[in-house]
């Protein structure tokens, strides 16, 4: 699954050939005392629409803070964990970790934004819209507060039961999009039947804007496709003012990327929010 995301294949190979049995075993036993010993923690990068600059969610991204390597990226142990189901566990501890943060921020009265949550595709199950409803049911937090972001290889498996799963969350009030896209191998065909609310451009395709002709291309398609299907459309990985001009032109609504953010702590995050990102009306 690791293989269809540019931003993790380079981990995923060097984690299966290079390292071999032994560090993914060191890796793996670590995690799970990570997960045991609170080393894992949330970073927030903030969502922006491009009209209006103001903030309209923020991603949650995982990192693991490991006593001797320092702050780990989650290309370092996502994918691994995907592969032995750690991920499971994992998943557990972010939506949990999430629900609490945006419920401390609804608590604060800020107006709402969505937080979102990534889910890997082993994480999308029967029981997960159960265990969402229990989550937000815990902590009294209103589900416009929510969004799951899942990619293209959860939606390879079996469409049918897939889309049932995902009916069951936009029932909650809980808001789906989906990560990554371009880069995996759903078709168009099931696009369409997909009840999400948003699609992430991948930052493999807003790297190249504006310069590489093919690049504008898929990402000013994916606007239209993504617009005219209802979708709202955001492009990750913004860095540069070009880059969010041709976004800007070509129509699509939100951005995420380092010229506005890049993923912070909770209290840097909670920083800006009250400094520049517009965020209370
Ligand atoms: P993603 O969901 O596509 O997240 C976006 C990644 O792009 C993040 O990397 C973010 O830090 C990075 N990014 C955002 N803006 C920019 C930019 O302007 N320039 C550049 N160069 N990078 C930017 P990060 O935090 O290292 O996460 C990597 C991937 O790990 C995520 O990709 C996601 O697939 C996975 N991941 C992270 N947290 C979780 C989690 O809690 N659960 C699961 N299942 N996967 C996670
Ligand atoms: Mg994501
Ligand atoms: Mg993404
Ligand atoms: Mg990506």
């Amino acid at each position: 699954e690791g293989h269809a995301d540019p931003d993790h294949s380079v981990a995923f190979y060097s984690l299966d050939m290079n390292q071999g049995m032994h560090e993914r075993m060191r890796i793996e036993s670590g995690l799970r005392h990570a997960l045991g010993h609170g080393e894992l923690l949330l970073y927030y990068q903030p969502k922006f629409e491009i009209g209006s600059d103001r903030i309209v969610g923020a991603e949650a991204l995982v990192r693991w803070l490991h006593p001797e390597r320092g702050l780990v990226p989650p290309s370092e142990f996502i994918p691994l964990a995907e592969t032995t189901g750690l991920i499971v566990q994992v998943g557990e501890w972010v939506l949990e970790q999430a629900c609490a943060q945006a419920a401390v921020w609804q608590r604060a009265g800020l107006r709402p934004f969505r937080l979102a949550v990534n889910v890997s595709a082993r994480e999308f199950t029967e029981s997960l819209p159960t265990r969402v409803a229990a989550t937000l049911e815990r902590y009294e937090l209103d589900p416009c507060w929510l969004e799951l972001e899942i990619t293209e290889s959860t939606l390879m498996h079996d469409i049918d039961r897939v889309i049932g799963i995902m009916d069951r969350i936009n029932a909650l009030g809980v808001a789906l999009s989906l990560d990554d896209f371009g880069t995996g191998y759903s078709s168009l065909s099931y696009l369409k039947r997909f009840p999400i609310h948003t699609l992430k451009i991948d930052r493999s395709f807003t790297t190249g804007i504006p310069l590489d002709a093919s690049d504008c291309a898929i990402a000013s398609t994916i606007i239209s496709i993504g617009r005219q299907l209802g979708h709202r459309v955001i492009a990750e990985g913004v860095e540069t003012l070009d880059q969010l001009s041709f976004l800007r032109d070509s129509g699509c609504d939100e951005v995420q990327g380092y010229l506005y953010a890049a993923p912070l702590p909770a209290a840097r995050f909670e920083q800006g929010l009250r400094d520049n990102w517009l965020l209370v009306e």
